[in-house]
């Protein structure tokens, strides 16, 4: 898209694509918070590509060796992979032992 202001006077005069389109100053206002809308999309959407390339190659947080591949169950929030799928077998299979051995203290207690 080529844009150029051909005049700088009220209504500015911008030629788009070889097109001539004036605009009184809250047409130009409106275009104005348009063009900021889609630069804020453009940054959002440039910071989130970011991120997700951040993440690819992130590290679990507890290991520190294996890529990060499930979100931590111990935080609150936004779904982010921060550990490994080895360190949260190692977690669940830990889950099982506690399981045990309440079911062990109960037995005795009836
Ligand atoms: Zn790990």
């Amino acid at each position: 898209m080529k844009v150029s202001f051909t005049s700088g006077e009220f209504p500015i005069t911008v030629k788009i694509n070889g097109k001539e389109l004036f605009f009184t100053i809250s047409a130009a206002k409106e275009l104005r918070m348009k063009l900021d809308d889609n630069i804020m999309k453009y940054v959002a959407s440039e910071q989130a590509k970011q991120e997700d390339k951040k993440m690819a190659n992130k590290k679990c947080e507890i290991c520190g060796k294996n890529p990060a591949t499930i979100p931590d169950r111990e935080r609150i929030g936004r779904l982010i992979n921060r550990v490994c799928s080895r360190c949260h077998a190692l977690r669940l299979a830990g889950d099982l032992t506690q399981i045990k051995k309440l079911q062990e203290e109960r037995r005795t207690l009836i």
